[in-house]
Protein backbone atom coordinates (compact mmCIF):
# COMPACT_ATOMS: atom_id res chain seq x y z
CA UNK A 1 0.00 0.00 0.00
CA UNK A 2 0.99 3.75 -0.15
CA UNK A 3 1.19 4.38 2.97
CA UNK A 4 3.56 1.49 3.64
CA UNK A 5 5.78 1.34 0.68
CA UNK A 6 7.56 -1.92 0.97
CA UNK A 7 12.08 -0.91 -0.16
CA UNK A 8 12.49 -3.85 -2.43
CA UNK A 9 15.86 -4.02 -3.95
CA UNK A 10 14.75 -1.92 -7.81
CA UNK A 11 11.33 -1.79 -7.04
CA UNK A 12 8.61 -3.27 -8.92
CA UNK A 13 10.49 -2.83 -12.17
CA UNK A 14 13.28 -5.94 -10.81
CA UNK A 15 14.28 -7.51 -13.97
CA UNK A 16 13.24 -11.50 -14.15
CA UNK A 17 14.62 -12.82 -16.78
CA UNK A 18 11.68 -15.40 -17.45
CA UNK A 19 14.31 -17.40 -20.02
CA UNK A 20 16.56 -18.71 -16.82
CA UNK A 21 15.85 -21.23 -14.27
CA UNK A 22 13.66 -19.79 -11.50
CA UNK A 23 15.09 -20.67 -8.11
CA UNK A 24 13.85 -18.28 -5.95
CA UNK A 25 10.30 -16.40 -5.40
CA UNK A 26 10.09 -13.12 -6.65
CA UNK A 27 9.97 -10.41 -4.38
CA UNK A 28 6.82 -8.96 -6.11
CA UNK A 29 4.99 -11.81 -4.11
CA UNK A 30 3.17 -11.64 -0.88
CA UNK A 31 4.90 -11.72 2.39
CA UNK A 32 2.47 -14.86 3.31
CA UNK A 33 3.20 -16.66 0.24
CA UNK A 34 6.89 -16.12 1.04
CA UNK A 35 6.19 -18.04 4.51
CA UNK A 36 3.91 -20.23 3.03
CA UNK A 37 6.62 -21.38 0.96
CA UNK A 38 9.24 -21.90 3.26
CA UNK A 39 6.95 -23.56 5.72
CA UNK A 40 5.97 -26.22 2.55
CA UNK A 41 9.90 -26.74 2.25
CA UNK A 42 10.45 -27.52 5.44
CA UNK A 43 7.11 -29.51 5.87
CA UNK A 44 8.86 -31.82 3.54
CA UNK A 45 12.58 -31.81 5.05
CA UNK A 46 10.56 -33.27 8.16
CA UNK A 47 8.55 -35.49 6.32
CA UNK A 48 5.05 -33.77 7.12
CA UNK A 49 4.24 -34.39 3.18
CA UNK A 50 0.53 -33.84 4.14
CA UNK A 51 1.05 -30.40 5.51
CA UNK A 52 3.50 -29.87 2.35
CA UNK A 53 0.62 -31.08 0.11
CA UNK A 54 -1.90 -28.65 1.83
CA UNK A 55 0.27 -25.50 2.05
CA UNK A 56 1.12 -26.24 -1.41
CA UNK A 57 -2.44 -26.38 -2.66
CA UNK A 58 -3.74 -23.57 -1.24
CA UNK A 59 -0.75 -21.47 -2.72
CA UNK A 60 -1.09 -23.13 -6.11
CA UNK A 61 -5.49 -23.42 -5.77
CA UNK A 62 -5.00 -26.88 -7.84
CA UNK A 63 -8.52 -27.34 -8.03
CA UNK A 64 -9.64 -24.10 -8.94
CA UNK A 65 -10.43 -21.33 -7.02
CA UNK A 66 -14.04 -20.36 -7.50
CA UNK A 67 -15.58 -16.55 -7.89
CA UNK A 68 -19.49 -15.82 -7.87
CA UNK A 69 -20.36 -12.25 -8.22
CA UNK A 70 -23.09 -10.56 -5.31
CA UNK A 71 -26.65 -10.94 -6.56
CA UNK A 72 -24.94 -12.66 -10.18
CA UNK A 73 -25.34 -8.91 -11.58
CA UNK A 74 -24.86 -9.44 -14.98
CA UNK A 75 -23.21 -6.56 -15.81
CA UNK A 76 -20.86 -6.30 -12.54
CA UNK A 77 -20.14 -10.04 -13.39
CA UNK A 78 -19.07 -8.98 -17.23
CA UNK A 79 -16.09 -6.65 -15.29
CA UNK A 80 -15.14 -9.98 -13.26
CA UNK A 81 -14.87 -11.74 -16.51
CA UNK A 82 -13.28 -9.43 -18.14
CA UNK A 83 -10.49 -9.06 -15.03
CA UNK A 84 -10.62 -13.19 -14.63
CA UNK A 85 -10.10 -13.20 -18.70
CA UNK A 86 -7.05 -10.95 -18.36
CA UNK A 87 -5.07 -12.50 -15.84
CA UNK A 88 -6.23 -16.32 -17.86
CA UNK A 89 -4.20 -14.48 -21.14
CA UNK A 90 -1.36 -13.02 -19.13
CA UNK A 91 -0.67 -16.68 -17.47
CA UNK A 92 -1.24 -18.55 -21.14
CA UNK A 93 -4.34 -20.36 -19.71
CA UNK A 94 -2.92 -21.08 -16.04
CA UNK A 95 -5.64 -19.13 -14.37
CA UNK A 96 -6.98 -21.11 -11.26
CA UNK A 97 -9.37 -18.54 -11.26
CA UNK A 98 -13.11 -19.99 -12.34
CA UNK A 99 -16.08 -17.92 -12.22
CA UNK A 100 -19.40 -19.21 -11.15
CA UNK A 101 -23.04 -18.54 -10.24
CA UNK A 102 -24.03 -17.78 -6.54
CA UNK A 103 -26.12 -21.09 -6.68
CA UNK A 104 -22.39 -22.93 -6.67
CA UNK A 105 -21.50 -21.90 -2.87
CA UNK A 106 -18.29 -20.01 -4.85
CA UNK A 107 -15.15 -19.36 -2.28
CA UNK A 108 -14.87 -15.87 -2.68
CA UNK A 109 -17.57 -13.35 -3.54
CA UNK A 110 -17.10 -10.34 -5.92
CA UNK A 111 -19.38 -7.28 -4.02
CA UNK A 112 -20.30 -3.49 -4.94
CA UNK A 113 -20.49 -1.46 -1.65
CA UNK A 114 -20.69 2.22 -1.52
CA UNK A 115 -17.27 2.52 0.94
CA UNK A 116 -14.70 -0.26 0.92
CA UNK A 117 -14.24 -1.46 4.88
CA UNK A 118 -10.39 -0.41 5.15
CA UNK A 119 -8.66 2.14 6.48
CA UNK A 120 -8.13 4.94 4.19
CA UNK A 121 -10.44 7.53 1.95
CA UNK A 122 -8.71 6.68 -1.09
CA UNK A 123 -8.91 2.50 -1.14
CA UNK A 124 -11.02 1.32 -4.25
CA UNK A 125 -10.76 -1.84 -3.50
CA UNK A 126 -10.07 -4.67 -1.14
CA UNK A 127 -9.74 -8.43 -1.02
CA UNK A 128 -10.05 -10.04 2.73
CA UNK A 129 -8.93 -13.70 2.53
CA UNK A 130 -8.61 -16.57 4.73
CA UNK A 131 -7.32 -19.94 4.12
CA UNK A 132 -7.63 -22.90 6.27
CA UNK A 133 -5.44 -25.68 6.01
CA UNK A 134 -5.73 -28.73 7.89
CA UNK A 135 -3.81 -32.11 8.05
CA UNK A 136 -2.86 -35.01 9.60
CA UNK A 137 -0.55 -38.21 8.61
CA UNK A 138 -2.63 -39.21 6.07
CA UNK A 139 -4.70 -36.77 4.17
CA UNK A 140 -4.92 -32.81 3.86
CA UNK A 141 -7.56 -30.42 3.18
CA UNK A 142 -7.59 -26.77 2.22
CA UNK A 143 -10.48 -24.18 3.01
CA UNK A 144 -10.52 -20.99 0.95
CA UNK A 145 -12.92 -18.16 1.95
CA UNK A 146 -13.01 -14.69 0.74
CA UNK A 147 -14.47 -11.42 0.00
CA UNK A 148 -13.51 -8.84 -3.31
CA UNK A 149 -14.92 -5.25 -2.72
CA UNK A 150 -15.41 -2.88 -5.29
CA UNK A 151 -16.29 0.81 -4.15
CA UNK A 152 -19.32 2.74 -6.09
CA UNK A 153 -19.04 5.60 -4.23
CA UNK A 154 -15.43 6.47 -4.23
CA UNK A 155 -13.78 10.11 -3.13
CA UNK A 156 -14.58 12.12 -6.42
CA UNK A 157 -16.05 10.31 -9.18
CA UNK A 158 -16.97 6.79 -8.91
CA UNK A 159 -15.03 4.34 -11.11
CA UNK A 160 -15.28 3.97 -14.85
CA UNK A 161 -16.10 0.73 -16.24
CA UNK A 162 -12.52 -0.26 -16.93
CA UNK A 163 -11.34 1.58 -13.96
CA UNK A 164 -13.42 -1.55 -11.82
CA UNK A 165 -11.77 -4.34 -14.59
CA UNK A 166 -8.77 -3.00 -12.93
CA UNK A 167 -9.39 -2.55 -9.26
CA UNK A 168 -10.75 -6.18 -9.56
CA UNK A 169 -7.61 -7.25 -11.96
CA UNK A 170 -5.60 -5.85 -9.02
CA UNK A 171 -8.12 -7.78 -6.07
CA UNK A 172 -7.10 -10.93 -7.76
CA UNK A 173 -3.72 -10.05 -8.31
CA UNK A 174 -3.75 -10.41 -4.95
CA UNK A 175 -5.09 -14.04 -4.85
CA UNK A 176 -2.59 -15.13 -7.28
CA UNK A 177 -0.31 -14.41 -4.64
CA UNK A 178 1.04 -10.56 -5.61
CA UNK A 179 1.99 -7.98 -3.13
CA UNK A 180 0.62 -4.24 -3.53
CA UNK A 181 3.65 -2.19 -5.31
CA UNK A 182 4.73 1.55 -4.96
CA UNK A 183 4.95 2.23 -8.11
CA UNK A 184 2.83 4.07 -10.20
CA UNK A 185 1.98 2.07 -13.03
CA UNK A 186 2.24 -1.52 -12.74
CA UNK A 187 -1.36 -3.02 -11.73
CA UNK A 188 -0.01 -4.03 -8.45
CA UNK A 189 0.59 -0.32 -7.94
CA UNK A 190 -1.96 2.61 -6.79
CA UNK A 191 -4.35 3.14 -9.67
CA UNK A 192 -3.97 6.77 -11.36
CA UNK A 193 -7.84 7.90 -11.92
CA UNK A 194 -8.64 7.91 -15.63
CA UNK A 195 -5.76 5.75 -16.16
CA UNK A 196 -6.65 2.47 -15.52
CA UNK A 197 -3.88 -0.12 -16.32
CA UNK A 198 -5.88 -2.75 -17.24
CA UNK A 199 -3.12 -5.91 -17.54
CA UNK A 200 -0.35 -7.09 -15.68
CA UNK A 201 3.60 -5.99 -16.45
CA UNK A 202 5.63 -8.63 -17.37
CA UNK A 203 7.46 -8.83 -14.26
CA UNK A 204 4.47 -9.19 -12.25
CA UNK A 205 3.00 -12.14 -14.84
CA UNK A 206 7.13 -13.36 -14.04
CA UNK A 207 6.34 -13.58 -10.30
CA UNK A 208 3.14 -15.41 -10.69
CA UNK A 209 4.29 -17.96 -13.14
CA UNK A 210 7.60 -18.15 -11.65
CA UNK A 211 5.41 -19.17 -8.35
CA UNK A 212 2.95 -21.92 -9.99
CA UNK A 213 6.23 -23.35 -11.61
CA UNK A 214 8.25 -23.78 -8.02
CA UNK A 215 5.14 -25.10 -6.43
CA UNK A 216 4.17 -27.73 -9.33
CA UNK A 217 7.67 -28.80 -8.93
CA UNK A 218 7.85 -29.49 -5.51
CA UNK A 219 3.95 -30.94 -5.30
CA UNK A 220 4.54 -33.56 -7.83
CA UNK A 221 8.43 -34.21 -5.56
CA UNK A 222 6.24 -34.47 -2.89
CA UNK A 223 3.96 -36.73 -4.09
CA UNK A 224 6.45 -39.38 -6.13
CA UNK A 225 7.96 -39.03 -2.36
CA UNK A 226 4.55 -40.70 -1.14
CA UNK A 227 4.06 -43.01 -3.95
CA UNK A 228 7.08 -44.53 -3.01
CA UNK A 229 6.26 -44.91 0.74
CA UNK A 230 4.58 -48.20 2.06
CA UNK A 231 1.14 -47.41 2.89
CA UNK A 232 0.38 -47.95 6.36
CA UNK A 233 -3.13 -46.00 7.12
CA UNK A 234 -6.05 -47.62 6.72
CA UNK A 235 -9.19 -46.90 5.01
CA UNK A 236 -10.37 -45.14 8.28
CA UNK A 237 -10.63 -41.30 8.50
CA UNK A 238 -8.58 -40.10 11.14
CA UNK A 239 -9.65 -36.17 12.31
CA UNK A 240 -7.28 -33.68 11.38
CA UNK A 241 -5.01 -33.05 14.17
CA UNK A 242 -3.27 -29.73 12.57
CA UNK A 243 -4.60 -26.51 12.19
CA UNK A 244 -3.24 -23.60 10.35
CA UNK A 245 -5.23 -20.38 9.14
CA UNK A 246 -3.66 -17.37 6.83
CA UNK A 247 -5.79 -14.79 6.88
CA UNK A 248 -4.84 -11.20 4.95
CA UNK A 249 -6.84 -7.76 3.61
CA UNK A 250 -5.21 -5.98 0.67
CA UNK A 251 -6.32 -3.74 -1.17
CA UNK A 252 -6.34 -0.74 -4.17
CA UNK A 253 -6.02 2.88 -2.99
CA UNK A 254 -6.72 5.57 -5.75
CA UNK A 255 -3.79 7.88 -6.32
CA UNK A 256 -4.47 11.27 -4.92
CA UNK A 257 -4.39 13.99 -6.91
CA UNK A 258 -0.95 15.78 -4.92
CA UNK A 259 0.58 12.41 -5.03
CA UNK A 260 -0.12 11.45 -8.89
CA UNK A 261 1.77 15.00 -10.20
ZN1 LIG B 1 -3.62 -4.03 -3.30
Amino acid sequence: MRAHPRIWLGGCSLLLLSSLAITQLSPLLLPQVHETYEQSERAVQDGQYQMALALMKGTLYSDGVTIGIEGDHADRTAIVREAAQGWNQALEGDSPIRLVSMRENPQVIVKWVPQVPAEGSHTLGLIKMRKEFRWNTTRHEVGIKGTIYVATQPPGSPLSRSEQVDVVMHELGHLLGLDDCGDLGPLMGPLERGKPVGAPTANEVAAVTGLRRMVRDKLSLVNLQLSRQTTTAGRRQVPYEHRQTSPHDHGKIAVVESQAK
